[in-house]
């Protein structure tokens, strides 16, 4: 599980391929002595971790009544897709909310924000002209808004959809484009 010479990545988080669920449903990070993976109970759990992760090590003692010993939560394994976040992403702004969600043929995941209000974000520019236009968010910093997706992990990719980018590769790539637009703004 090296990736590009960086060490074994300690925090992940993975979806579900099956159906329309293509967002991430559990939250996991990797400790850093046994290799076993602990799920997060939330979402600003995991984010807190993988915010700190570049420089403080997660391990099984930082989760209250864990040790090393107890059996991992979870498996890496291809039962389910997994992506892995960069180490050391911003903790997402309070109010606001981070998506990521996985294309149809698991290409990519592509990360965007949600304001408080509702309103969606795909690029730092656009958060930095709503905090602009929005003074009640002026102490909302930039930085925290971080659109690097995560890496689909390839061995965890489903066989089939494997087979169907293959397919559309060799075929007319662009025709399933319509309907995946329309099921991301669903
Ligand atoms: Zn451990």
């Amino acid at each position: 599980m090296k990736e590009d010479g960086q060490e074994t990545p300690k925090t992940s988080s993975n979806s579900k391929s099956r159906g329309a669920v293509r967002s991430v449903d559990t939250y996991a990070a990797q400790c850093h002595n046994c290799m076993k993976w602990r799920v997060m109970a939330t979402e600003e759990e995991y984010e807190e971790v993988r915010c700190k992760s570049s420089s403080v090590k997660f391990t099984c003692e930082s989760k209250e009544g864990l040790t090393c010993d107890t059996p991992a939560d979870i498996e890496y394994d291809s039962s389910r897709t997994w992506v892995i976040d960069k180490p050391g992403l911003p903790k997402t702004p309070r109010g606001f909310k981070r998506y990521l969600v996985l294309r149809r043929d698991f290409s990519k995941m592509d990360a965007y924000y949600i304001s408080p209000t509702g309103k969606k974000f795909r690029t730092r520019n656009e958060v930095g002209a709503f905090i602009e236009a929005n003074p009640e968010y002026k102490d909302v910093k930039l930085d925290d808004f971080n659109f690097t997706s995560p890496k689909v992990m390839e061995d965890t990719i489903p066989e089939e959809a494997l087979k169907k980018a293959t397919t559309a590769a060799s075929g007319n790539g662009g025709s399933n484009k319509r309907s995946k637009i329309a099921k991301e703004e669903a």
